[in-house]
């Protein structure tokens, strides 16, 4: 699609961020740049309207600037996905690994119902443990995950295989 080349451009590369030796991906250059940031949303749209999706489950916290938008435009419901006690209500949790130590991954207990279909996004995928800790949260309740996506793909991370079966779609790889 001849849109990925602008989106592409637009994300910005900052070395030794958040720490030595790391390639940070921002995308906060793309959400300025009004045609990336449209063209990002209209892909995603594109590719889901019409796929009776009930539910678009965002990431915190780059995966609440996407997944509203395309929520809206599709027709689904928003369902955020949060770090440990910033939910107020009823949460279940799903804790996943980091480089060093663990996460946790909470969810609203009542924001979804067995045998809904959901999207799952965030920014980036780079080992896949955070967007494997959504998708087991939302298929502990019954919902069917029908896809991943995320703007970008750090390739090389097995990210990929660590979601196993589940379809990931991504508009960029990088790094
Ligand atoms: P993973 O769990 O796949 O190893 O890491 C993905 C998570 O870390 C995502 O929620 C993503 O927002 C964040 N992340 C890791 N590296 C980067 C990066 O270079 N750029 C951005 N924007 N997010 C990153």
């Amino acid at each position: 699609d001849p849109r990925i080349a602008g989106i592409s451009s637009a994300i910005r590369v900052i070395p030794n961020f958040p720490k030595p030796g790391i390639m940070f991906q921002d995308i906060t250059t793309m959400l300025l740049d009004t045609k990336a940031f449209k063209d990002t949303i209209d892909l995603f749209v594109e590719r889901y309207r019409d796929k009776n999706i009930s539910v678009v489950a965002g990431v915190e916290a780059r995966g609440f600037i996407f997944g509203p938008p395309i929520a809206l435009a599709i027709g689904a419901k928003f369902v955020p996905m949060r770090k440990p006690n910033k939910l107020p209500g009823e949460v279940i949790s799903e804790e996943y690994s980091l480089e060093y130590g663990t996460d946790k991954m909470e969810m609203h207990v009542g924001a979804v119902e067995a045998g809904e279909r959901a999207l799952v996004i965030d920014d980036l995928i780079a080992t896949g443990g955070t967007l494997c800790a959504a998708v087991k949260l939302l298929e502990r309740v019954g919902v069917n995950v029908v896809e991943c996506a995320c703007v970008i793909e750090l390739l090389g991370l097995k990210g990929r295989e660590r979601l196993g079966d589940r379809p990931l779609f991504v508009l960029v790889n990088a790094t």
